[in-house]
């Protein structure tokens, strides 16, 4: 995956999509593999903004249910499946735990009924290949069994829980990759820090944009048939680039986020726990005045949330602040005393933004489906579409409907969409344990068993690419490149410098190595933060510590012949994004 800026303006495209999270990243894989010639632009890296916010999970949808909405449980239920197989290596079950209590909404009777009709519209959200990843039906536990396995939940009332399964990412960040490679091999051209600033057009017709290289300030004109516009919470933004009849612009947005607890409050569950809250949900069938937040094992540490706050300022702004840590917290350790959460347990947050429908005192009300607008049809403006995602796990539907009406605009021959069937880069895998167990036998002796296993979870079966960059020398450390990295903290440098810890240095160093050339070289890395954040072993909780950031950096120093002031000012780039999101 190389990038080549100006080449891009050597074609005109069938389509050319603009913004590289999930929902550009598999409208680029679609089209790209129904043969339409496709351009992906992504103003930052790829799925650096809300999609690698969420909360990992891939829904079944259950909660639809409350709205009486069986059509979106249903295809909820055949996006999770899809997702298993063809990214079998970053999607993979987990259970989740729902109290029940006394005998009416929250009740085991309205979560029995719930379970059932889960079960009976998910008939087949098994068939799939691999039985690793079957989900058994859900089913409701008695007071006791759940109460052995979540001591400390709220027991006035509590009657017992209903467990159902979903789906947990094992990296967000690298599903994003995998469906931006995949378009990419499939023909589609892209590139991340290229912004789109105008469309351009003729009267009414979008013809294509003007693009500006982020890297070095260069400007290019990109002719496409059709714009998508897939840029989430700058949709509105983008629609105002254009100098013809403006289209209409009218979605409001609300902050959300996460928060990621530097230790694992409860193994091998997700937990479901009830809020206070006054806000009803004015769309739902039944609505409890009460608000389920889910704390969900991820990498050894908990995720908790998700908090939804009204948003109305600059979508490059949104910050979490440290108050809505707190009251997050303290609402939290109101419903759930046993975790007993305090501000040093909080590592990470993950803020993003999502369409809000509407407001009032006591909670956001989130906008519940998608869009997609043909401006033409909506605006009068031709040539293009825009697209609004409410969710991750329905990127690769949305993709497909937006592709369908793509090629019905373009008058195409194209066949169907073949992306529900269609393995993703690294996910040719046909049983993920037989792989692991397979894979394991290969093993370079000097990399450990935990680095290794991350190895195959992140990169699937498309790892030995990483491999073929391990133990090449490719660049011996030179006493004069060392970077001087956080103040105050020792030097670190490249392999093979002698101020690595110990600890580092017996371990993975060389494997880390390889993952950081594999992400310069094929998977179009440009920044510190994009190897740190979102390509290699070093975007899993826990892996940014100053001496694996410091020999990441003096890798690319080398490799992209960064001067001391660029490296200095990619540390301090990793820095604010760890500082922003507290490390501790
Ligand atoms: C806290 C939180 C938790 C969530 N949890 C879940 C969950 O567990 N499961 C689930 O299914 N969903 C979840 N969601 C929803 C899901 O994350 C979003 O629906 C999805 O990520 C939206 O993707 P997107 O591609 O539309 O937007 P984004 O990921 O924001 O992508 C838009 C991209 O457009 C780029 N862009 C903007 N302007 C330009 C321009 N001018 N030129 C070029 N590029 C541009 C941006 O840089 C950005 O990368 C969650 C969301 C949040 C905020």
């Amino acid at each position: 995956m190389k990038r080549e800026f100006h080449q891009l303006a050597a074609s005109t495209y069938d389509v050319l999509i603009i913004g590289g999270g999930i929902y550009g990243a598999c409208a680029a894989w679609d089209a790209a593999l129904r043969g339409l010639s496709v351009a992906l632009l992504e103003k930052g890296d790829f799925g650096q903004a809300t999609s690698s916010n969420t909360l990992r999970v891939i829904h079944g949808g259950l909660r639809y249910l409350q709205h009486g909405d069986l059509g979106r449980l249903r295809h909820s239920i055949q996006e999770r499946t899809a997702f298993m197989r063809i990214a079998p290596h970053l999607v993979h079950p987990l259970p989740f735990v729902i109290p029940t209590y006394g005998h009416a909404l929250r009740g085991r009777e309205a979560l029995f009924m719930a379970l059932l009709i889960n079960n009976v519209i998910g008939f087949d959200r098994n068939r799939l290949q691999d039985c690793q990843k079957y989900l058994p039906s859900g089913r409701i536990i008695r007071k006791k069994e759940f109460l052995r396995l979540f001591p400390g939940v709220e027991e006035t009332g509590l009657t017992g829980g209903a467990i159902v399964y979903d789906c947990q990412m094992f990296s967000s960040e690298r599903l994003v990759l995998s469906f931006v490679r995949s378009a990419v091999g499939a023909g589609a051209r892209v590139a991340n820090y290229a912004e789109v600033f105008e469309l351009l057009s003729k009267g009414d017709r979008v013809l294509g944009v003007k693009a500006r290289n982020l890297l070095n300030g260069c400007e290019v004109e990109i002719r496409a048939k059709v714009v998508v516009n897939t840029t989430g919470p700058w949709l509105d933004r983008v629609l105002s680039q254009g100098d013809s009849r403006s289209p209409t612009r009218n979605t409001a947005f609300s902050k959300a986020f996460n928060i990621l607890i530097n230790r694992q409050l409860i193994p091998r569950y997700a937990l479901g726990i009830y809020t206070r809250t006054r806000f009803k949900d004015r769309d739902a069938l039944l609505s409890k005045g009460s608000r389920l937040l889910f704390l969900a094992p991820w990498h050894n540490r908990t995720l908790l949330g998700t908090v939804h706050l009204p948003y109305d300022c600059d979508p490059d702004q949104c910050r979490v602040t440290e108050e809505e840590i707190q009251s997050f917290l303290n609402e939290v350790n109101d419903a759930y005393p046993t975790a007993q959460l305090v501000r040093q347990d909080v590592c990470f947050t993950y803020g993003g933004l999502l369409p809000m429908g509407s407001h009032a005192q006591g909670g956001v009300q989130l906008v519940k489906h998608y869009r997609i607008r043909d401006h033409k049809k909506d605006d009068g403006v031709d040539g293009l579409i825009s697209v609004m995602g409410v969710k991750f796990t329905e990127a690769r539907h949305v993709a497909e409907k937006t592709v369908d009406l793509l090629v019905a605009k373009l008058g195409a021959m194209s066949r169907k969409s073949q992306t529900t069937m269609t393995p993703l880069y690294g996910g040719k895998i046909e049983q993920f344990s037989t792989f692991l167990a397979e894979e394991f036998r290969k093993k370079p002796q000097h990399v450990s068993r935990d680095a290794f296993q991350s190895l195959l979870y992140l990169y699937g079966s498309a790892y030995p690419e990483v491999l073929k960059y391990i133990d090449s020398d490719f660049y011996p450390c030179q006493s004069d490149h060392r970077v001087s990295i956080f103040k105050g903290q020792p030097k670190p440098s490249a392999e093979g410098c002698s101020d690595l810890s110990d600890e580092f240095r017996s371990g993975d160093s060389s494997l880390l190595r390889a993952e950081v050339f594999h992400g310069i070289r094929e998977e179009m890395a440009q920044k510190l933060t994009d190897v740190v954040f979102r390509r290699t072993s070093l975007s899993l909780p826990g892996n940014q510590k100053n001496e694996f950031v410091g020999m990441a950096a003096a890798l690319m120093a080398k490799e992209l012949d960064w001067d001391d002031v660029r490296t200095q000012r990619e540390l301090s780039e990793v820095e604010t994004v760890l500082s922003a999101s507290n490390v501790s």
